[in-house]
């Protein structure tokens, strides 16, 4: 058997490691993404990297020197406040940890400059996967086709066009739907928020709701305002053509919370985004199919209170990428055997997250999230 023609759909984190680690063991691939550009979107907030995953995967891909001009570690710290504004929980040093952060754009600059100029194709949509007579498959796009691939890699995300073809699963609303918002220069601008924030995350919990808030690079800070709600209620509570009355709306809804802490929404740009949070079951998998495989969201996209969703996407490229380079002759025996890893692996992952956002949307308040963080500690310890 021949080196198999890869397609990888998708230049988020999984697909660009992906590409990269095909690359290193020699192996073509050709990601196609959606996007006209790789700096047409914000893509989005801070991640955090972690040893046995994302982290791994960075070292695989030898990029451990331009991660460190990235990698923010003095950002760890985590606070957990109650709605008054009282100080529950604090790591005493945010440095001190093993899980760096770094900013999502900085990471997909990292991965598309270790690829070869013509490794991401833009501006190609994917439409759908057409089956050939060969046993090959055809990319339909918005705007043309490739093929043809005796490998496609969807690595398209939560709403994959790929995984129709493995799985009758779509992700399920969790009940749980974040109001993104974001605070410019707040060193500057905003020094007290900037202290109520600290080195890394801070969560206030009350009334069945949550903030979270989070340093990014360049002094900015991302947070969401947390609901448990229906799917379509932000789009009927708030009017997002008008940033002043999403602000209002905000204030409103956490009435009961001290104005140090709203201060975090009168402080906030104009950029406010309702974020539903959707989920595939907890242990979702498929019978295998020649040719087509998912990594990442697209096979497993999970709650993101874990903040392992990124990590996983990068540990399924590892994976692959070992895997296939190590069978060379039997690309397809490598794509089974990685399913069958991946979806043991990922299912306790998937199950640790959505008690993650139970934990934390607990109808207990900030007891449970307590007990969860000094557990955490001790572990660590
Ligand atoms: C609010 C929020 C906060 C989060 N916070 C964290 C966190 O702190 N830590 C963490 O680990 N994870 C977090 N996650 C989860 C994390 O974002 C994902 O798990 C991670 O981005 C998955 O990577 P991926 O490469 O699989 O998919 P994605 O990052 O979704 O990338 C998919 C790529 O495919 C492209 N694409 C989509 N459809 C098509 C198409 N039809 N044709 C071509 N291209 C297409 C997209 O444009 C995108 O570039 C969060 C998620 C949310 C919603």
């Amino acid at each position: 058997m021949s080196t198999p023609r890869i397609a990888i759909v998708g230049a988020g984190p999984g697909g660009l490691m992906l590409a990269r680690l095909l690359h290193l063991s020699g192996m073509q691939s050709t990601v196609f993404e959606r996007e006209e550009g790789p700096l047409v979107r914000s893509q989005g907030g801070t991640l955090d990297l972690h040893e046995d995953s994302g982290l791994m995967a960075v070292r695989r891909a030898g990029l451990e020197v331009e991660f460190l001009r990235i990698a923010r570690y003095d950002d760890q710290g985590s606070r957990l406040l109650d709605k008054s504004g009282r100080v529950l929980f604090e790591e005493p040093d945010a440095s001190a940890g093993d899980r760096p952060e770094v900013d999502r754009t900085a990471l997909r600059a990292m991965l598309l400059a270790s690829l070869p100029a013509d490794g991401v194709q833009w501006g190609c949509a994917l439409r759908e996967v057409r089956p050939l007579d060969d046993g090959r498959w055809n990319l339909v796009f918005v705007n043309g086709e490739a093929g043809p691939f005796d490998l496609v890699v969807g690595a398209d995300g939560a709403w994959s066009r790929v995984r129709p073809l493995l799985s009758p699963y779509k992700p399920q609303y969790s009940g749980l739907t974040f109001i993104e918002f974001g605070i410019d220069d707040v060193d500057c601008r905003h020094p007290a928020v900037a202290q109520l924030v600290g080195r890394g995350k801070l969560d206030v919990q009350g009334d069945g709701k949550l903030v979270i808030a989070q340093r990014n690079g360049h002094a900015h800070i991302r947070g969401y305002a947390i609901f448990r709600v229906p799917a379509d209620w932000a789009a009927k509570r708030f009017d997002f053509a008008s940033p002043a009355a999403v602000r209002s709306a905000l204030l409103a809804e956490f009435a009961g919370y001290g104005d140090a802490i709203t201060d975090l929404f009168r402080a906030s740009n104009d950029q406010f985004v309702a974020r539903p949070i959707y989920a595939l079951p907890v242990g979702h998998c498929w019978a295998g199919r020649r040719g087509l495989t998912l990594l990442g969201d697209a096979a497993h996209v999970m709650s993101p209170f874990g903040g392992e969703g990124v990590n996983a996407a990068m540990r399924d490229a590892a994976e692959l990428a070992a895997l296939l380079a190590e069978k060379e002759k039997d690309w397809g025996g490598a794509v089974a055997l990685y399913e069958m890893q991946m979806f043991e692996r990922v299912a306790g992952i998937a199950e640790g997250s959505a008690e993650a956002a139970a934990v934390q949307m607990s109808h207990i308040g900030e007891a449970l999230t307590l007990e969860h963080l000094r557990q955490h500690r001790a572990a660590a310890a």
